[in-house]
């Protein structure tokens, strides 16, 4: 198998502000345990109904691209919660290639600047 085509680490986190980021009850109960919550406490503070889902990942304003994930960190750019992370995460972006990534590999190259953040809106 050919490794990964993408660079995280080069990446302001895309992947973290869609608007949906939808989780089972296995990924609350997940949250819960690492942050030594119950069930409900961890569904009420990190989840709501939205997008005809029952648990949704809370989110929050980020100036990169509008909003993003509650456990983004929004100056390291990263993941707060990489071990607890849900199902989605793990699984994303499932092949070798992030088309995410290749949109902002290309646009560096053509802007000529490797920290240049090719931006898109999500239909939000
Ligand atoms: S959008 Fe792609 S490259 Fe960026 S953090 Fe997500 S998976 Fe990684
Ligand atoms: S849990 Fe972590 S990897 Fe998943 S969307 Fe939130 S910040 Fe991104």
């Amino acid at each position: 198998m050919s490794a990964a085509q993408y660079n995280c680490r080069k990446c302001p986190g895309y992947c973290c502000s869609y608007p949906l980021i939808p989780l089972d009850k296995r990924d609350v109960e997940r949250l819960a345990r690492h942050h030594n919550l119950s069930f409900d406490e961890a569904k009420r503070a990190f989840t709501k109904e939205e997008h005809g889902r029952k648990y949704a990942m809370r989110r929050k304003k980020d100036e990169l691209y509008g909003k993003i994930c509650r456990f983004f960190d929004t100056k390291k750019r990263c993941c707060t919660i990489y071990t607890a992370r849900p199902s989605v995460c793990r699984s994303f972006p499932g092949s070798g290639r992030c088309g995410y990534y290749d949109f902002l590999a290309f646009e560096r190259r053509a802007q000529e600047d490797e920290k240049y953040v090719a931006l898109t809106n999500h239909a939000d």
